[in-house]
Parts: structure tokens; C-alpha cells; sequence
């Protein structure tokens, strides 16, 4: 029984392992409906748009996410607005 989950990407339409896809306590399965790729994809495309916007994000997001990888006290919905 070695059937590995694997969760569709509404971007890129491809069947991906869960590994692929960030986790967010926001959606009904834990994990972001986009994979980590596309994500990437969408971030970098946002961030050219509006670099100013997602730089002040990026801070708040750094504050609120500790890298001694505890889990962050208040959870921000960093990226969440991208589409
Ligand atoms: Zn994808």
C-alpha cells in the first residue's frame, strides 16, 4: 500500500506530491492549492509589480516568523492575495 498522496495544482494543472505543495492552515486540506513552483512563479511576478509592497510584507512576515523554526505566534497571511 505505498499509494502516495498526491494533490492536483490549480495553476499548472500537474499531479504533484504533497512534498510540492506549502502548507496553509487557511485551506480545507492543509496545503496551498498551487504548487511550490508555480507559487514561486506568482511571488516573483507580484514582487516586479510592486516591489515596495512586498518588501514591507516580507518584513512583517519576518517578524511574525522566527527562523528557529518555532511557529510564529500570529499568523499573516503573507502571499495570500496573489490570485
Ligand atoms: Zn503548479
Amino acid at each position: 500500500m505505498a499509494t502516495e498522496q498526491r494533490k492536483k495544482c490549480s495553476k499548472c494543472e500537474v499531479e504533484k506530491s504533497l512534498l510540492d505543495f506549502s502548507r496553509d492552515r487557511q485551506a480545507r486540506d492543509g496545503l496551498r492549492n498551487r504548487c511550490r513552483e508555480c507559487m514561486s512563479k506568482i511571488w516573483k511576478d507580484a514582487y516586479k509589480k510592486d516591489p515596495e509592497k512586498w518588501k514591507a510584507r516580507v518584513k512583517i512576515w519576518a517578524e511574525n516568523n522566527p527562523k528557529n523554526g518555532e511557529e510564529p505566534k500570529k499568523t499573516v497571511s503573507f502571499f495570500c492575495d496573489t490570485g
